[in-house]
């Protein structure tokens, strides 16, 4: 599965990661994924799922954005544990080791702390957001060249 995207800044050849692991540019994001814990676990709400998130508030925003594009209902961000918990006993007892799924976002990279099933739930809406902004942002560079030459 390929989860470079956006700007091409991800699909520069990184010197500085030695044995192809990950290589974040974003501080915020990494200082969180090095002590993930209760107060670094977002919580995202999308139609009926709660998905435990570990990232820097900027890329954890750009993260719900996409995936609400991928929703008619809404994405909602949440710092604190939602009332009534994560539903799915799967999600709550995922492993706390964000190293092992960390979705690359602009400059930054994101945990998924949810179970197998709900991680490629959300991997799946991540990507539809990516290919609907895909489009959105190239019909909209359309409509402006083709004002321009008029
Ligand atoms: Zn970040
Ligand atoms: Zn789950």
């Amino acid at each position: 599965m390929c989860l470079d995207y956006e700007r091409g800044d991800l699909s520069r050849p990184s010197v500085d990661s030695p044995g192809g692991g990950q290589s974040l540019h974003c501080t915020a994001c990494e200082a969180a994924l090095q002590s993930p814990g209760r107060d670094t676990v977002s919580f995202l709400l999308l139609d009926r799922l709660t998905i435990p998130l570990v990232g820097c508030a900027e890329h954890l925003e750009a993260f719900r954005s996409l995936c609400s594009l991928a929703t008619d209902g809404s994405a909602e961000l949440l710092e604190y544990r939602p009332a009534g918990g994560v539903r799915c006993p799967g999600c709550r007892h995922a492993p706390r080791e964000p190293e092992q799924a960390i979705v690359p976002v602009g400059s930054g990279g994101l945990a998924i702390l949810a179970c197998e099933s709900h991680q490629s739930d959300i991997l799946d809406r991540f990507r539809t957001g990516l290919e609907v902004r895909r489009h959105l942002t190239s019909s909209l560079d359309e409509s402006l060249t083709r004002s321009a030459i008029k």
